[in-house]
């Protein structure tokens, strides 16, 4: 006789959400975070796009005249499309052979003061070389932004002036959604603050994300799985869709 199994393996996604850990009592997760990761102190936000955004409005109210921001032509669509909400230019920069860094002999072309930002990315395990951007924008006087939005944990954050990253399904350590953002200065995080306590509250934004999280931590497991994604997916495959 044939055994039905209700089970389908979730991608990995980090440490699975357990709908205890809706109840944590007294723990601030960003102090969590800083002590675990020994970073700065960090503002939390509903995304990395989002702590993309908050950073890079925070630099443009300073820099009114500086409306460029350098990345690699290779990285996550987010990316650009945070810097289009904000109104500034995306210039793409090559990345080098064999690698998703830049290939700094192009970046060097492409620096002057017009630029805002450049963000060096951790894309997919690899650290990006902050300090050779470092050696090439300091005379124009240039923000560099991490992208570290798949590098919390790892050994990063330590060269940039701003650091993202994101919590999102999929990157390293997730909780569904959400973002974090700090800076090398208190007065940087400072107007970062700042910046994020100018952005609207929504509380429809607020429900909407509570119950997607709900569904995740009901779904996002082996018996979920396969009642949510399983089923639908099998049906599909016999008709050969
Ligand atoms: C995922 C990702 C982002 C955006 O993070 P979200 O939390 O998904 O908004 C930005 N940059 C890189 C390199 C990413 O992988």
């Amino acid at each position: 006789m044939k055994i039905k199994h209700y089970h389908e393996n979730p991608p990995t996604a980090g440490l699975p959400i357990r709908w205890h850990d809706w109840f944590a009592r007294n723990k601030d997760l960003s102090k969590c975070i800083e002590a675990l990761f020994n970073l700065p102190p960090l503002s939390i936000t509903c995304s990395g796009t989002i702590a993309l955004v908050v950073a890079l409005k925070t630099l443009a109210k300073d820099n009114p005249n500086r409306k460029c921001v350098i990345i690699p032509a290779y990285t996550c669509p987010l990316v650009a499309l945070a810097i289009n909400h904000c109104g500034l230019k995306i210039i793409l920069c090559d990345v080098a052979k064999n690698s998703f860094d830049f290939d700094f002999e192009k970046l060097a072309l492409l620096l002057n003061d017009q630029v805002l930002a450049v963000i060096p990315t951790h894309l997919g395990g690899r650290i990006a070389n902050v300090a050779a951007v470092k050696k090439l924008t300091i005379s124009y006087n240039i923000t560099i932004i991490e992208d570290a939005a798949q590098a919390l944990g790892a050994e990063v954050g330590k060269e940039g002036d701003i650091i993202i990253f994101s919590l999102a399904t999929g990157k390293g350590l997730t909780m569904y959604e959400g973002g974090l953002l700090t800076a090398n200065t208190p007065e940087l995080r400072q107007k970062i603050a700042e910046t994020i306590r100018q952005i609207p509250r929504n509380i429809y934004w607020e429900i909407k994300r509570t119950i997607e999280l709900a569904g995740y931590t009901a779904l996002y497991n082996p018996l979920g799985l396969y009642f949510a994604y399983g089923i639908a997916r099998r049906k599909a495959l016999k008709k050969k869709i």
